[in-house]
């Protein structure tokens, strides 16, 4: 277990330190700025849409290792999925992070999605890691122009 532990953490630590999809993008369908003030994590969402298929997704912004590589990999789950494949996954992936860690981790259908299992374990690094879902989602839904977590 603690191999497959230090393996997710080298992936972690490879998104934030080259995220995909990190750039500014001009003319995008939606925009929202999402603000996790317990870790000080902010970003922005660009989105792409091609009736209700995420033609492209991009970020940018500031933030911890886990709410960057979190955007990262979103971002590359995302592209080409439709509203409702997108909002699927945000709900497995909310329920990941948020299991009981002592419980075995659920990670069927979350692919690369998986290494955030570790952040079970600690529970204020949740909100880091769902920072990007939740901007997304407000995005999508058109909710408001700027996202907190608290
Ligand atoms: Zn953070």
């Amino acid at each position: 277990m603690s191999d497959l532990r230090d393996l997710y953490q080298e992936v972690i630590l490879d998104h934030n330190r080259r995220p995909h999809n990190f750039r500014h993008m001009e003319g995008a369908d939606r925009v929202c700025e999402g603000f996790n003030p317990l870790c000080g994590d902010r970003l922005t969402m660009f989105v792409d849409l091609d009736g209700d298929v995420i033609r492209d997704l991009a970020f940018e912004g500031t933030g911890c290792a886990i709410s960057r590589a979190s955007a990262s990999l979103m971002t590359d789950a995302l592209k080409g999925k439709s509203l409702s494949e997108a909002e699927a996954l945000f709900e497995r992936f909310h329920e990941l992070v948020t299991s009981a860690p002592d419980g075995p981790a659920d990670i069927a259908g979350l692919g690369k999605l998986a290494v955030f299992a570790g952040v079970r374990e600690y529970p204020a690094r949740v909100k880091c890691a769902t920072l990007s879902w939740h901007t997304l989602r407000a995005a999508l839904t058109g909710t408001g122009e700027r996202v907190s977590t608290e």
